[in-house]
């Protein structure tokens, strides 16, 4: 038997019981998936939730759900801290609601020392498990169900990539779709190879299908997701299987889905992102002219202190490309502050990498120690008054930048992806453009997962105020 196949049977075994509990309680059980962190994050709650949804759970509130289940980050303390400070607060709820199950998954529990800390200092929380095994979520639910007893299963590394199974996704008009997992660039200041695992690329036809099967449910709007986009498919060619699809290739083929409309994608390594994949981002209208390029540091130096492998040069020559070729193109990036022996020299060449680029957005962070990583434990860390100064620095440039480069775009007439509701505003609705930005406008909610034309009024730094074009 699959492991596929495997699951389904515990998803099964899992809906007997459940199916039994609520006949009990005379109601349907509840759940709740708090996902923590980023894009990969978010697509792996939707699996969850999905396998949760199948089982006969039905959707509740964090504070009174008979099932909750923390999706972790570990990637900065914050996101560590967050999670200890809400499992404290569903210790008290559960005193409350003896019955509660409570789960805790995701990046944290995938270092040890978070895991140890899970499990010893937090005794009412029933499963555990990590990254590897988010597929297995109904065997250690049947698991905990079946004995009474806490679950705990955490693999070093993954065994193999589970397909197909259940997901409940958060918009009907629009999905992530992994293309790959883990990552092998062991940047100095990173946890994600530890916790993610090796970089695992998924077999294009996988993909395919699936990207098919989304668009014949409705999506229109695809997110390929990667921790390094740009690098899908090296480990096929690594272990010697030659007729791999390249990323700028497999991009163009699911634009060509019947019914999908935009492509996106997250996140380009600057140094594996190929001339081959701007072409193919500038030749084709359903590949978003959007290109999220970490950036990290504008110093040479500290950036093959990062083992980042590029440098200002490179980088900024790439920037100077992707406007050159792409019409309207928006770059993103991610920017740390206070790196481990950071001068204010290297200070001053990521102001000026941030002037040069002229990004439309930056994600700025104060550096994070994270144990376990080189750069954790350098002597050389920046003191927390100076760290502080230095992003405040650094976000003022970077809101000022971005704001002149989003006012370029006042007055046109651009299609909109309508998303939701507006909920500060009443009778609007939000939306991204094709490069990212958000687009506020007046409209009906039956505009929402349709693509509308918006004319651009009124710029806001990181978002517009618009209103329907008439043609
Ligand atoms: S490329 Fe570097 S920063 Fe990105 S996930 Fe991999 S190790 Fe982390």
């Amino acid at each position: 038997m699959g492991e596929r196949e495997n699951q389904l049977k515990y998803i099964e075994k899992c809906r007997e019981i459940i199916a039994g509990k609520s006949r009990e309680h005379g109601r349907a059980l509840t759940y709740c998936v708090t996902t923590f962190g980023c894009q990969m994050n978010a697509r792996d709650s939707e699996k969850l939730r999905g396998i949760l949804e199948e089982i006969g759970f039905e959707k509740g509130g964090e504070e009174d759900s008979d099932l909750v289940l923390f999706n972790t980050c570990t990637v900065r303390d914050n996101a560590d801290r967050k999670v200890y400070g809400r499992l404290g607060r569903l210790k008290e709820i559960k005193r409350n609601h003896p019955g509660m199950i409570i789960g805790v998954c995701g990046c944290m529990t995938q270092e040890k020392t978070a895991a140890a800390k899970v499990k010893d200092s937090y005794p009412f929380v029933d499963i555990i498990f990590g990254t590897h095994n988010v597929y297995a979520l109904a065997q250690l639910l049947y698991e905990h169900l079946s004995k009474g007893e806490r679950v705990i299963s955490l693999l070093d590394e993954a065994k193999e990539i589970v397909e197909s199974l259940p997901t409940d996704r958060k918009y009907g008009f629009k999905s992530g779709v992994n293309i790959s997992y883990g990552c092998n660039n062991f940047c100095t200041y990173c946890i994600v190879p530890y916790v993610r695992g090796r970089e695992r690329s998924r077999r294009a036809s996988d993909i395919l299908n699936e990207v098919k099967a989304l668009a014949a449910d409705g999506v229109m709007e695809i997110m390929l997701l990667g921790q390094n986009v740009n690098s899908y498919g090296q480990d096929f060619i690594k272990a010697g299987d030659s007729g791999v699809m390249s990323f700028p290739e497999l991009l163009k083929r699911v634009s060509q889905v019947e019914g999908i409309e935009r492509v996106r994608f997250m996140t380009s390594h600057p140094k594996d992102l190929s001339d081959e994949l701007i072409d193919v981002i500038a030749e084709n209208e359903k590949i978003c002219s959007h290109v999220h390029l970490p950036l990290q540091s504008g110093s040479s130096r500290v950036l093959a202190d990062m083992n980042r492998h590029y440098d200002k040069e490179s980088y900024l020559a790439l920037v100077k490309k992707l406007r050159d070729r792409i019409e309207d193109v928006a770059i993103t990036t991610d920017i740390i502050v206070g790196y481990p022996g950071e001068t204010e020299e290297d200070l001053e060449d990521t102001l000026d990498v941030i002037r040069q680029a002229g990004f439309e957005n930056a994600f700025t962070f104060q550096y994070s120690k994270r144990t376990g990583t080189p750069a954790a434990a350098r002597q050389d860390q920046i003191p927390q008054d100076v760290v502080t100064r230095r992003f405040d620095k650094v976000l003022k440039l970077v809101q000022d930048t971005a704001a002149d480069r989003a006012k370029r775009l006042t007055g046109r007439v651009l299609k909109v992806l309508a998303d939701e509701k507006n909920e500060k505003q009443e009778g609007y609705i939000s939306g991204k453009l094709d490069n990212g930005f958000t687009v506020h406008f007046k409209g009906d909610e039956n505009l929402i997962g349709k693509i509308v034309n918006v004319r651009l009024d009124e710029c806001h730094g990181f978002y517009y105020m618009g209103s329907i074009a008439v043609n």
